[in-house]
């Protein structure tokens, strides 16, 4: 089943003429249609683009030069504009929206031969941790359908959990890449805070928004991260500080990893203290690294209580400035027969949005209002340079740190109501975060019959140390060849 391959064997495949672009993305194409009634991880199939983009791949293809990309099936999160295509960010804001350009990502990524298949599922505006706020509807976990798939990013992780496509985008500003792609035992990864173009991403937090990518295993992350990577100066945070090795996969896409691992890597004392599930498996993976040759001691990330708190604050304040431009006027939704400016823009908005996006724009303006400014915003901000701080003072004695991505497995559908709870689920992947450090999430085993997951985080643009550490372990493990069993 193509679906289930990985990047390197497709491509071996295209070019020894076992199949076309244009029949492998048929092929998935036609999973998508025969199971994604189910599922329901794609907003649009994007058939014909996709169908057009893999007859030009073969085109490359045939001339014998074409980069190991060429011609591979890729989803991307719907919060990727892409001209000609709807952008729809899972939000009735946004239900008919048509960007007139594609973000910088979609761009590299077609540049480099891949076929877009279809935008997926994902919270609306990217606000959640389990896709269940999509105005489209909730993506199901393919793993068991009564489930979530984890959010924002939950279509992008079901996608490939579900073999609709080997790779898919994703955006994470507090999780949105690692939370669900532990919840559907995919690979995830989440680059440095600058190592990819926000530009054409629609905006949330923008301090904290980071492009990265899905995939069956590191390798295929490694390659299309750094397709996607690199210096854009249309977004005015991202980094000039390149890495040719990343950025220079393409020519060489195996991770040399055949050395004896060295380095130390860290478990947070706060991370393990009230673990519902995984302490066992994340001390088997513990003992399969220092099998590898690292060392593993634990460290302290004293501030890690205050993340959740300081996050909600930040991104809230950040999006209700970012979405005030969704005001009726330009673009996105507008209401009937507005009687004045007022309700032009009230109406627009309070039918635009859903309760979820509502509740992030009042609690972040408030946070913003003056005399509340000092008391929320500010402090979270001092609260976020202590988050940041524990991590470097951590990364003087260690190279790697490894934590678990969630507290639980994928929850039941509708199987968390309370807003606070929900926050919860993002307790171990939001300081990273704040802090903007790279960070992973892989599988790493069951739990019955759900897929678990271990995050690694490095220091900023180590994620060279992240990659290899990761394959490294895919190579002694086969959690992330397992596959689940969907049914239409
Ligand atoms: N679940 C977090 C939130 O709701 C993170 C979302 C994300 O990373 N986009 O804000």
């Amino acid at each position: 089943m193509q679906g289930f391959q990985n990047i390197q064997s497709l491509a071996a495949g295209l070019r020894a003429g076992d199949f076309s672009s244009v029949e492998l993305t048929q092929a998935l194409l036609a999973r998508i249609g025969e199971l994604d009634g189910a599922v329901n991880a794609f907003i649009n199939v994007t058939e014909d683009a996709a169908l057009n983009g893999a007859k030009q791949a073969d085109a490359e293809l045939a001339k014998g030069t074409a980069g190991p990309l060429c011609g591979i099936p890729i989803a991307h999160k719907d919060l990727f504009c892409t001209a000609g295509e709807l952008t729809t960010c899972a939000s009735k804001m946004l239900a008919n929206f048509t960007a007139p350009y594609s973000a910088t990502v979609v761009d590299k990524l077609q540049q480099a031969g891949m076929v877009m298949l279809g935008k997926t599922n994902m919270d609306e505006f990217a606000m959640g941790s389990s896709n269940e706020t999509s105005h489209f509807g909730p993506c199901h976990n393919p793993w068991d359908l009564s489930r979530v798939p984890g959010g924002s990013s939950g279509g992008s992780a079901a996608a490939v959990a579900a073999g609709f496509a080997p790779v898919a985008t994703g955006t994470d500003t507090g999780g949105s890449i690692r939370q669900p792609a532990a919840y559907c035992g995919v690979s995830g990864i989440k680059p440095t805070y600058g190592r990819v173009s926000r530009y054409g991403m629609v905006a949330f937090a923008s301090s904290l928004d980071q492009a990265g990518v899905f995939g069956r295993d590191v390798n295929d992350l490694a390659l299309v991260l750094g397709a996607m990577s690199g210096f854009d100066a249309r977004d005015s945070t991202s980094s000039e500080q390149a890495d040719p090795w990343l950025e220079g996969l393409s020519d060489n896409p195996d991770l040399n990893i055949s050395e004896p691992a060295k380095g130390t890597i860290g478990l947070p004392v706060e991370y393990f203290t009230d673990l519902s599930v995984g302490s066992a498996e994340l001390e088997a993976v513990r003992l399969q690294l220092e099998g590898m040759g690292y060392r593993c001691v634990d460290v302290s990330l004293p501030h890690t209580d205050a993340a959740i708190p300081a996050y909600y604050v930040i991104a809230g304040a950040e999006a209700s400035t970012n979405l005030s431009r969704y005001d009726g006027v330009r673009f996105g939704h507008r209401c009937e027969d507005p009687q004045s400016l007022e309700d032009l823009y009230e109406r627009s908005r309070g039918e635009g949005f859903g309760g979820e996006v509502k509740r992030r724009i009042l609690t972040g303006t408030y946070a913003l209002s003056v005399g509340y400014y000092d008391a929320y915003y500010v402090k979270a901000q001092k609260v976020r340079r202590l988050i940041q701080q524990d991590f470097l003072t951590a990364f003087t004695k260690v190279d790697l740190i490894l934590a678990p991505v969630a507290p639980t497995t994928a929850f039941a559908i509708g199987g968390v109501q309370d807003p606070v709870s929900m926050y919860q689920q993002d307790k171990f992947t939001i300081p990273a975060s704040l802090a903007g450090l790279p960070a992973m999430s892989l599988p790493c085993g069951m739990h019955e019959g759900l897929p678990l997951g271990l995050q690694l985080i490095a220091p900023h643009f180590h994620e060279r140390q992240l990659l290899e550490c990761g394959a490294r372990y895919q190579q002694q493990s086969d959690w992330h060849t397992q596959q689940p069993q969907v049914r239409a």
